[in-house]
């Protein structure tokens, strides 16, 4: 195999060589617990800590003392959704109203939720992925607890009306949550200008360490504590301090967002070169909607006529070129992807689809090298495939 032409950045990101670097003093040198402030190593830990803080608030347009960390995104959207159920369950509000095409963490934390007694309302989306604003204000009740609506789809990039789901939220007096997991550090995102209460994010999907993440919690709005113990991050979230992953997370965003503008444009330019390419093959489905500046800039999905994504997967890889499909592999379940499904894609066409996310150190080369590969493993695959000779090449 030559070089391997990574493109599920979706799915996490490699560590920048300076996020690394950032890190490093903080395992051996500066290993101290950041509560342990009157020796030294202590304290140094607790001023990087800090430090760390104010460079990602600073990032995200809010204040520090609005910004907690956590273990990974995944934390996050627990801890919004459950930490703001079980507040307002206390004054019998027991309504929680979010989209068919969340995440895992925020669906199953919801699901959850259902076992206990809760009611979740989950809206539906458009052909190209969209919550419609409208839909989210008739599903607003007296007992609605919040609203959680993602800033940016993982599988299709679609990125959601946010201000204006946020401006309605605020109207009524609801809570609102967005899991902005593939968005920051992708997009803008000024948490104080956004009309939204509580925001989560996650360092390894852009350019920062797994195992480290955070919620934005707007000052004046308290949900329940998710994780009990000590004292940490001002009594709401106990657990030592991951200070090298926190200086990780807050080194990588701070990247992230003073790049943001060439980032987008390199991104958007090879996502644009591959949705090009695929409009001009034959039997070929984009998923997602067609104006870039409403899909995430590193994101293509697309389904192909007969060609299953786990079989494309294989013999991309025979190549080197790491992607993903649409449909639910990871979990070993034979269930298409619950996004495609919730588009409108019949079963037969979520299983035949493929997301390529690019990254920063993706290059057009590495677009081109993803096009050459799928113009000779597409027909391929349908050559061997009895659906492809059944449909006579008419599926889509
Ligand atoms: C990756 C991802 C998560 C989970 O983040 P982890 O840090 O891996 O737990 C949540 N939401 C979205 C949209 C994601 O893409």
């Amino acid at each position: 195999m030559s070089r391997t032409i990574y493109v599920d950045n979706a799915a996490t990101t490699p560590v920048s060589k300076p996020v690394l670097d950032a890190m490093t003093p903080y395992f051996c040198e500066a290993y101290g617990n950041p509560s342990s402030i009157f020796y030294s190593v202590g304290a140094a830990a607790g001023a990087a800590l800090a430090a760390a803080r104010e460079k990602a608030a600073a990032a995200l347009g809010c204040e520090a003392a609005e910004l907690f960390f956590t273990s990974c995104g995944s934390e996050a959207d627990n801890w919004a959704i459950k930490g703001t159920a079980r507040k307002f369950a206390r004054h019998g509000k027991k309504h929680l109203i979010t989209s068919s095409i969340e995440h895992h963490a925020v669906l199953h934390s919801m699901q959850a939720l259902e076992r206990e007694g809760f009611e979740v309302t989950y809206l539906p989306v458009d052909a190209e992925g969209f919550v419609s604003p409208a839909d989210v204000e008739a599903a607003i009740r007296p007992d609605t607890a919040l609203v959680t609506i993602m800033f940016a789809n993982n599988e299709i990039g679609t990125i959601q009306p946010i201000e204006e789901i946020g401006d309605i939220c605020r109207r009524h007096g609801v809570w609102f949550h967005t899991d902005a997991v593939q968005a920051v550090g992708a997009v803008p995102i000024d948490c104080h200008a956004l009309p939204i209460d509580m925001l989560s994010l996650s360092a390894h999907k852009f350019n920062g360490p797994k195992g480290v993440g955070a919620l934005y919690i707007r000052k004046g709005i308290l949900p329940l504590n998710f994780m009990d113990g000590g004292g940490q991050e001002r009594g709401r979230r106990a657990g030592t301090e991951n200070v090298a992953g926190i200086v990780g997370l807050a080194a990588a965003l701070e990247i992230a967002v003073n790049g943001l503008s060439e980032k987008r444009t390199h991104l958007a330019e090879m996502r644009d070169y591959v949705l090009t390419h695929l409009r001009g093959m034959p039997q070929v489905k984009i998923n997602g909607t067609l104006d870039g500046g409403k899909r995430l800039p590193n994101n293509v999905n697309a389904s192909f006529t007969a060609a299953e994504g786990e079989s494309l997967l294989l013999m991309l890889d025979m190549r080197g070129i790491c992607a993903s499909s649409g449909s639910a592999c990871a979990s070993g379940s034979l269930d298409p992807s619950h996004v495609l499904l919730a588009i409108g894609l019949p079963h037969e066409i979520a299983h035949c689809s493929l997301r390529i996310s690019f990254g920063v150190q993706n290059t057009m080369e590495d677009a081109r090298a993803v096009c050459a590969a799928l113009d000779e493993i597409v027909p391929a695959v349908r050559a061997r495939s009895p659906l492809w000779h059944e449909s006579n090449g008419s599926f889509i």
